[in-house]
């Protein structure tokens, strides 16, 4: 699969063990400081500050945009109640590039989740929930560069690479050497981990070998401006379908 496909969704590997309330929805809107962001606050928050949006989302825009890697247009963040893939599985994060809109579930059902995890046993909820509004923006980031002709289309396992390095990348160094912890190995000499495979079969442990990789990397915005473009090659899951 290209990385032409409008929608993304995140699927982490606690997802089985979802369980959504039908708490009552409340809607506000909050502008972000940033030019470049609008969040849309669709859910129970449950005592996260709207604001602590802008944080994450304008940390992963101003990574990429360190790259070479700017955003043209708003983007806008979306907090929602019961956040599912069209399949009716529920999902804690979704980006769609052809509104440019990213979703992200709840701070208290993404927490519902994270419970079940043994390798976020020691991760920060609040840290963990600000990751994911990281990853599904550098999902929207990246997609836009797809509109310059000298990129190539992207594979997922491409995006999700990025997304989870990055996401690793965003936490407190506690907390993420408690997550990496929880998969110990020495950086991957090459991207052989790096396919639908083991995305599907642990996506934390992806996570970690992403982030490993990346960091182990001497120039990194090279090396993204290599994924962008398609010099660097990843798995496709195509031939999985
Ligand atoms: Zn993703």
């Amino acid at each position: 699969m290209k990385f032409s496909r409008a929608i993304l969704f995140s699927l982490p590997c606690f997802l089985p063990f979802l369980v959504f309330g039908s708490g009552s929805l409340s809607r506000a809107e909050e502008q972000c400081s940033s030019r470049w962001l609008n969040i849309d606050v669709n859910a129970e928050t449950a005592g996260f500050a709207a604001k602590r949006f802008c944080i994450p989302a304008s940390w992963a825009i101003d990574q990429m945009d360190h790259c070479g890697f700017a955003i043209k247009e708003k983007l806008t963040v979306e907090v929602v109640e019961d956040l599912r893939h069209p399949f009716g599985m529920p999902v804690v994060g979704k980006s769609d590039s052809a509104e440019f809109r990213v979703q992200v579930a709840s701070p208290s059902q993404c927490r519902q989740l994270a419970r079940k995890e043994i390798a976020l046993a020691e991760v920060d909820l609040h840290a963990l929930y600000e990751s994911i509004v990281v990853h599904e923006v550098i999902h929207a980031v990246l997609w836009q560069q797809l509109d310059h002709p000298q990129n190539e289309s992207l594979s997922a396992i491409a995006a999700e690479y990025v997304a989870y390095a990055f996401q690793l990348l965003s936490l407190p160094e506690a907390d993420r050497g408690n997550l990496l912890a929880a998969f110990p190995r020495a950086p991957p000499r090459d991207l052989g981990p790096f396919n639908y495979m083991a995305l599907q079969l642990n996506p934390l442990r992806f996570a970690a070998n992403a982030y490993r990789h990346l960091m182990s990397v001497d120039d990194r915005c090279e090396f993204l401006r290599k994924i962008v473009s398609g010099e660097v090659e990843f798995d496709d899951w195509d031939q999985y379908e």
